[in-house]
């Protein structure tokens, strides 16, 4: 899973060098960029996210699906159900998103959805398993925890291809 480099200080996953970050920074950084160039930051982060993703998996053996669902889960972003999903697309839901439930409790309700990583990382997936090029335009976060946690039980991002 994590490689750890303790001489280099730096850690690994399939290959590919990561950095870890608290949930003030992820969301401060994500704010920032919206805020900064709005719509066009939304599909930055969906892609960047979707890029990274399909290049760490690239570099795994094995179950690519389970392995990307492990590792959203022990990364601290959430648990990713994606039992719906398929090379037709399919709903993934996320009921403890890193980023709504992060969102909400730093900024309060938000009006729209920001799991705008967990979008792009969906499109990883999908692409790595299924020789895909999807991009921002195929998918959307339907339901966000971050509008009204006591109402919204879970994330849910719907894909069409
Ligand atoms: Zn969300």
């Amino acid at each position: 899973m994590v490689e750890f480099d303790i001489e280099k200080n730096i850690a690994i996953i399939g290959k590919q060098m990561v950095v870890f970050h608290c949930n003030h920074y992820n969301l401060t950084l994500q704010r920032t960029i919206i805020d900064a160039i709005g719509e066009k930051g939304i599909t930055i982060q969906i892609n960047a996210a979707m890029r990274s993703t399909q290049q760490m998996l690239s570099n795994i053996d094995g179950d690519i699906k389970q392995f990307a669902i492990d590792n959203f889960s022990k990364l601290g972003f959430g648990v990713l159900d994606c039992s719906s999903l398929n090379e037709d697309g399919g709903i993934v839901k996320v009921p403890f998103s890193h980023y709504a439930i992060a969102w909400f409790e730093k900024f309060g309700p938000c009006k729209e959805a920001v799991c705008h990583f967990n979008a792009g990382y969906i499109l990883g997936i999908i692409n790595s398993l299924y020789g895909k090029n999807l991009n921002h335009t195929n998918i959307k976060e339907t339901a966000c925890r971050a509008m009204d946690p006591e109402r919204i039980e879970s994330c849910e991002f719907e894909v069409k291809l």
